[in-house]
């Protein structure tokens, strides 16, 4: 996979971000992999015997949504990313115009890809009392989608935008349609060969003639309502996650090696507090220390598969 690029890249000069504080960390080296357990039975018997009977907070990332299309940027050989930080993004126009003329094509993938077997999983031990809820830090919309019903979406949603400066929130289809009349054909041009990364960035150089949209209620800034690399995650969301997982009698890590703080933190607060932890995921966790068990499998093979085991939790 090539598209390994950074802002800096194309704006030179303005080689010292800010300091960050939810950080871009490179992914591990393709050695990292682990190959998928053919017996899937062994690999996931830790996991049931650390969660059978409780009830569980279930933490998402990137992984979970790999098997919907969705390219996850931290996984074992991937190109490493600089996204762009928000202190760029609301300091210089240039970089708004970056950020836009590249998310109006890559928009389009979250928005077409569908739930997978494991977002579906999820939602179906959600309904039989089994998981209490999910905190994701994908902004996808996958979950919602697949019918999870009490979530907690870290770092915001694609789908969104608000105004930096009054708060109105638009859908980003309406403002998609601002754009493509402001950018005829833009989209057509660009969509067939346009990598993109998780976050709907999609890879392209020659931004310069992009045209930006203003807030059409008082003509400030509009900014994608999802959490920028730099920026802090909402503090009703961290309030939200911990009150899930304090509620929850075990906590599931699907599909994140835990590389944003922003999800480690609340592992750290369920090992605190003495909850059992379970990791499911390719690769090697941030977390790994704190887990009862670990099995390194696809998320969309290992939740079904306990979807149809776990016992539901004794009243
Ligand atoms: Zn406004």
């Amino acid at each position: 996979m090539s598209g390994g690029h950074s802002i800096e890249d194309f704006f030179p000069g303005h080689s010292n971000p800010p300091r960050l504080r939810i950080r871009n960390v490179p992914p591990p080296p393709l050695e990292a992999a682990r190959p998928e357990p053919e017996d899937l039975d062994a690999a996931l018997a830790p996991v049931v015997d650390a969660l059978a009977g409780r009830t569980l907070a279930v933490i998402t990332g990137a992984g979970i949504s790999t098997d919907s299309g969705i390219p996850d940027y931290r996984s074992p050989g991937s190109s490493p990313r600089t996204p762009m930080t928000i202190q760029q993004f609301m300091a210089d126009e240039r970089w708004r115009r970056h950020w836009w003329a590249r998310n109006q094509v890559g928009w389009h993938t979250p928005r077409t890809a569908h739930p997978n077997a494991g977002h579906l999983a999820l939602a179906t031990l959600e309904e039989r009392g089994i998981v209490t809820g999910v905190i994701t830090q994908n902004i996808d919309r996958l979950h919602a989608r697949a019918g999870t019903r009490r979530l907690v979406e870290l770092h915001g949603r694609h789908d969104r935008i608000r105004c930096s400066q009054c708060g109105t929130h638009f859908p980003r289809a309406e403002v998609a349609e601002w754009l493509d009349e402001l950018n005829p054909g833009w989209v057509d041009a660009h969509i067939k060969d346009a990598e993109t990364a998780p976050d709907a960035d999609a890879v392209l150089t020659e931004t310069a003639s992009f045209r930006v949209a203003p807030c059409p209620v008082c003509g400030g800034i509009l900014r994608a309502d999802v959490v920028f690399f730099g920026d802090t995650v909402p503090p009703e969301a961290v309030v939200a996650a911990a009150a899930m997982v304090d509620e929850s009698e075990a906590l599931l890590v699907a599909g994140s090696s835990l590389a944003v703080a922003s999800a480690l933190r609340f592992v750290r607060r369920a090992h605190r507090d003495g909850r059992p932890i379970a990791i499911i995921n390719r690769g090697d966790t941030r977390a790994d220390e704190f887990a009862a068990a670990t099995a390194h499998v696809s998320t969309s093979r290992a939740l079904p598969w306990l979807a149809e085991r776990l016992p539901a939790p004794e009243q």
